[in-house]
C-alpha cells in the first residue's frame, strides 16, 4: 500500500467520523468476509426501558428491594430498573454484599432480605424455584415479551419469585439499512449476544440478520470469533461494551462504537464516532476505494 493513498483514505474516514487506526486495518476491512455485530448498544440503542411488569400491581416495597439490588450494577438493564423505581418515587434502600454475575444478573442483601435479579440461569443458580412459583401464564407472558424483542428480567426475594419485568431496547434507526448494504457488498452478517435466543432472534429478524449466536457468556464472545476464523475468512466484529473487548481484539478487524466503553475503543482498529452502523458501510467503501487506487 502506498503511504499516500492510505493517508488519503484514513483522512477521508476521519472526515466522515470513521477513525481507522492503521494501513493494516484499511486492508483488513477490504478483505473482510464475515462481520459479527453485538446486539445491545450496537444494533440497538443500548438505552433500555421497563415496559411491562408482572404482577401488574407490584408493590412499592418489592420494587424498592429490586432497585436496591440493581443500583450498584453497571448493566443497562439495571439502569432501566432503577429508573422505574425512581419514577415511582420508591425510596432508595441501602444494599450489602452486592454481587454481579456477568451475563446473568445480580444479588444483594437489602434490609435483611436476600434479593436476586437476572435471567433464569441466575435465579436457578440461586436456588429460586421458578417453575413452582411462576404461574404457567407468566412463562407464556415472558415468551411473548421475548417474541417482541424484549428481555424478561426476573426478581426473587428470599428465594421466592416476586416479579418479572419486560425491558425493551429500541433498534437504531439505521441498523436495518446498514445490514442490507453490508449484505449487498457480499459480507455475511452474524448477531452475537448474551441475551436469550427468543429475544435475540426477534431483533435479528427486525434488521434482516439470519445468523444468531445467543446466550453467549461474556467470556465466550472471543471464542466464537476463533470458531468463525477457522473457515479462514477475515472476520470483523462491531461492539461497544466491556464484554466485547476480548472479541474486538481477537477479530481480524475490531470496530468500536464511539459512544461505547473506552476499553472497547482501545481494543479496536476502527472507531465509529457517530455510533451508527451505516458508518461501517462508509469504512468498507473507503477501504475498497483506497485499495483500488493502490493496485
Ligand atoms: P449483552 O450481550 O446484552 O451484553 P450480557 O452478557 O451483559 O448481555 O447479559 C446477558 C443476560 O444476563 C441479560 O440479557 C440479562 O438477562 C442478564 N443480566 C446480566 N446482568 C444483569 C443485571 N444487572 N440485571 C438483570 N439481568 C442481568
Ligand atoms: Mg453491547
Amino acid at each position: 500500500a502506498t503511504p499516500l493513498s492510505v493517508t488519503i483514505g484514513t483522512g477521508k474516514g476521519a472526515q466522515a467520523g470513521v477513525l481507522i487506526r492503521s494501513a493494516t486495518a484499511l486492508e483488513s476491512l477490504h478483505a473482510m468476509k464475515v462481520l459479527i455485530l453485538d446486539k445491545t448498544g450496537t444494533i440497538t440503542e443500548g438505552k433500555p426501558t421497563v415496559t411491562d411488569i408482572w404482577p401488574r400491581d407490584l408493590d412499592d416495597d418489592s420494587l424498592a428491594l429490586i432497585a436496591a439490588a440493581e443500583q450498584n450494577s453497571e448493566h443497562p438493564l439495571a439502569h432501566a430498573i432503577v429508573e422505574t423505581a425512581r419514577r415511582r418515587s420508591v425510596p432508595m434502600l441501602q444494599s450489602e454484599g452486592f454481587n454481579a454475575v456477568a451475563g446473568q444478573g445480580v444479588s444483594a442483601s437489602v434490609g435483611g432480605h436476600t434479593v436476586v435479579v437476572g435471567n433464569l440461569t441466575m435465579l436457578k443458580n440461586q436456588r429460586v424455584n421458578v417453575a413452582e412459583d411462576a404461574p404457567s401464564a407468566l412463562m407464556g407472558q415472558a415468551e411473548e415479551w421475548a417474541s417482541h424483542g424484549k428481555t424478561p428480567v426476573a426478581a426473587a426475594v428470599d428465594g421466592r419469585l416476586v416479579a418479572v419485568m419486560a425491558v425493551a431496547d429500541a433498534v437504531k434507526d439505521d441498523s436495518r439499512y446498514a445490514v442490507q448494504e453490508l449484505k449487498k457488498r457480499g459480507i455475511e452478517i452474524y448477531m452475537i449476544t448474551g441475551d436469550s435466543r427468543g429475544t435475540a432472534e426477534t431483533i435479528a429478524r427486525q434488521v434482516g440478520i439470519e445468523h444468531v449466536i445467543a446466550g453467549v457468556p461474556p467470556e465466550g464472545k472471543a471464542a466464537k470469533i476463533v470458531e468463525l476464523q477457522r473457515d479462514a475468512t477475515v472476520v470483523g466484529m462491531v461492539g461497544d461494551g466491556i464484554n466485547d473487548a476480548p472479541a474486538l481484539a481477537q477479530a481480524n478487524i475490531g470496530i468500536a462504537i464511539g459512544t461505547g466503553t473506552d476499553i472497547a475503543i482501545e481494543s479496536s482498529d476502527v472507531t465509529l464516532m457517530s455510533g451508527k452502523l451505516t458508518s461501517v458501510v462508509t469504512a468498507i467503501d473507503l477501504s475498497r476505494a483506497t485499495m483500488r487506487n493502490i493496485r
